[in-house]
């Protein structure tokens, strides 16, 4: 329990792939990961649609073969970016569901439920996740969940970072700190080792999970952890191996059968499955099989695959990490020899061939693997989940302070991109800068934002605008200051003032990246209690119907029965066989009545009562059953 009554705060890796909660054990010490229900310590980030039903996590996965359409997937890929990004493109040529433009040129996630089209936000989507873990955090803590701190790759932006939290609004979180995950990985870290450190440590994080790769660097003294320098790539890991295995394995398909499977989405999807099993056993041994029977129109598929191959498929993804590695130490100014520790996170660090060429280009440097990869980052959220809630008591306060990711400015005459907080300055961070007007007797200017790395103004990503009012007649170059402030969540706002007149106007960068408006999140909030209540609707008709079609099992076989038979009076035979084909009928006839689920457990009491009668008179009943 936080010290302000709050209940436990938790800590979520919202992952491209697959997402982990953690909490703080107060008690004990330490951090729980959390299993979810099926024992598993990490769920797949799917959500599935289907006519009578809504699942998240490894029942979505599950049934994403047969139902490939309704399976959403890769939420965030999608989250904070618009339609017509080129990246976006690229991905909805492997994604088997589709995604189309909606208002301000957001994406829209096109499924069918309930037989019904709905489109839906990729916020949403993430939503539906967060919400997951919750219910799997409040499972395990048998208590209310509120507060959780979540984590998103270093390479985030403004509107990512922003749609993130909007996301966890809609899951009924209040989202206390959003963290990078490389940061969070290097609590974990500090966590673990936690001595006296008071000479300051470089320690290298090397990310590469499902979807994203990061690798930071960062400065550990005493209790402060500093982000030197990150680097990444939102569109490199694990599901891009997967991606080339597949590609080959189609090949080799069509040079077998002379078929082409591409287009077939279920057939890619159960390959892709396959291949994504191979690629983690081709981590231990050196060489495996990839089998699915009736891939495409009929044809069984198996084939070999050595480690070595898939190492040659991918050694372009492979060499372009350590190139990132590279940047990011060149980046911050730092000789690969001065770093103390290089630690790997996020399952796709354990590719051998990875961890050697990591290895390699360290010079040899023994790797950190002793936190579970696929639970760093968590573990991390967790840690300052606590933290932030005063339920850590015996673990130093650790400051964390992370960077901004891209450099962040305005433009200015001529198109050029005027610089206000370069990339890599440590959140957060408030930066004035004096502009002068540049035409006589100019009444008002426009701010506009942008945020990248290009010398030209546009040529990088157009975060907002906004118009400051007030100049007094005066020649060219009147002064006028420009603010910028990034609070500790990576949140931009930009204020611009004449000092001469007093005149000021401010933004909080929101819908010009497309956020969601805050009547947009209410009723989405209100949207998913409703799909909560359509869910727990569905749960209930489905356990009615369970315990009617237990029943009329039961009372069949026990009117089979010669001794049970014997005991019954017709009229109670009677009574029975046509209670059997009412309920039968009623379950035949699916979802035509309009009060069925009442009616359902109407049924269910009856047929209760009834049993409970037959039990009553039979003695020896119960060792029948
Ligand atoms: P993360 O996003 O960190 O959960 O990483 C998930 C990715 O790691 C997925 O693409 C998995 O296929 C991949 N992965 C997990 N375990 C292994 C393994 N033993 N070998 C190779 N890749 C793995």
């Amino acid at each position: 329990m936080g010290k302000n009554g709050e209940g436990c705060a938790i800590g979520i890796d919202l992952g491209t792939t697959y997402s982990c909660v953690a909490v703080w054990k107060e008690q004990q010490g330490r951090v729980e990961i959390i299993q979810n229900e099926q024992g598993n310590k990490i769920t797949p980030s799917f959500v599935a649609f289907t006519d009578d039903q809504r699942l998240i996590g490894h029942d979505a996965k599950n049934q994403a073969a047969t139902n490939p359409e309704n399976t959403v997937f890769d939420a965030k890929r999608l989250i904070g970016r618009k339609h017509s990004d080129s990246i976006i493109k690229n991905d909805m040529m492997l994604w088997p569901f589709k995604v189309i433009a909606g208002v301000d040129d957001k994406p829209m996630i096109v499924v069918k439920y309930h037989g019904k089209e709905k489109h839906l936000f990729a916020e949403e989507i993430s939503s539906m996740v967060l919400t997951k873990m919750r219910q799997i955090a409040e499972a395990y803590l048998e208590s209310p969940v509120k507060n959780a701190v979540i984590t998103v790759p270093a390479y985030f932006n403004d509107s990512q970072r922003k749609a993130t939290i909007d996301a966890g609004t809609i899951a009924g979180l209040n989202v206390k700190r959003i963290i990078n995950e490389p940061t969070a990985a290097a609590i974990a870290y500090g966590l673990d080792k936690r001595t006296n450190c008071e000479e300051e440590r470089s320690i290298f994080i090397f990310d590469l999970g499902g979807g994203t790769f990061d690798v930071s660097l960062l400065k550990i003294k005493g209790k402060d952890f500093k982000v030197q320098a990150t680097a990444g790539n939102t569109h490199l890991g694990g599901e891009d191996f997967d991606n080339r295995m597949v590609e080959y394995f189609v090949e080799e398909f069509k040079r077998k059968n002379k078929l082409d499977m591409t287009g077939n989405s279920k057939a890619l999807r159960r390959l892709r499955s396959a291949c994504e099993r191979a690629k983690r056993t081709l981590s231990c041994t050196t060489c495996t099989t990839v089998e699915v029977d009736s891939l495409f129109q009929g044809i069984d598929f198996c084939s070999l695959i050595t480690r070595a191959r898939f190492e040659e498929l991918n050694m372009v993804m492979f060499r372009e990490c350590i190139a990132t590695v590279d940047k990011c130490l060149n980046d911050a100014k730092i000789d690969k020899s001065s770093v103390h520790d290089v630690v790997l996170v996020g399952g796709s660090s354990r590719i051998p061939k990875v961890q050697e060429l990591l290895q390699e280009f360290f010079n040899g440097k023994d790797l950190c693997k002793s936190i579970n990869p696929d639970e760093a980052v968590a573990y991390g959220a967790a840690v300052q989940a606590a933290l932030l809630s005063g339920g850590i008591k015996d673990v130093p306060n650790l400051v964390l302070l992370d960077v901004t990711p891209l450099s962040l400015g305005i433009f200015t005459v001529g198109d050029i991109m005027s610089v206000l907080i370069p990339r890599n300055t440590t959140i957060p961070v408030k930066k004035t800068k004096s502009f002068h007007t540049k035409l006589d007797n100019q009444t008002r200017g426009k701010i506009v934002v942008y945020e990248g790395e290009r010398a030209k103004a546009s040529d990088n990503n157009l975060l907002g605008s906004f118009i400051l009012y007030g100049f007094p007649p005066a020649p060219r170059g009147h002064p006028f200051d420009v603010c910028f402030s990034i609070d500790e969540n990576g949140i931009l706002t930009v204020s611009a003032e004449i000092k001469s007149t007093g005149s000021k106007n401010e933004i909080t960068i929101t819908n010009d990246k497309g956020r969601l408006s805050t009547q947009e999140i209410k009723r989405l909030i209100q949207e998913a209690e409703r799909f909560q209540a359509e869910d727990k609707k569905f749960l209930r008709k489905a356990n009615a119907m369970n315990s009617l079609d237990e029943y009329i099992y039961k009372m069949r076989k026990a009117l089979k029965n010669d001794y049970i038979n014997a005991k019954l009076s017709s009229e109670e035979k009677e009574k029975i066989s046509s209670a059997i084909t009412k309920v039968t009928n009623l379950l035949d006839g699916g979802n035509s009545q309009k009060d069925e689920i009442e009616v359902l457990e109407d049924y269910v009491k009856k047929l209760q009562h009834m049993f409970k009668c037959i039990i009553g008179k039979i003695d020896l009943f119960f060792s029948f059953y």
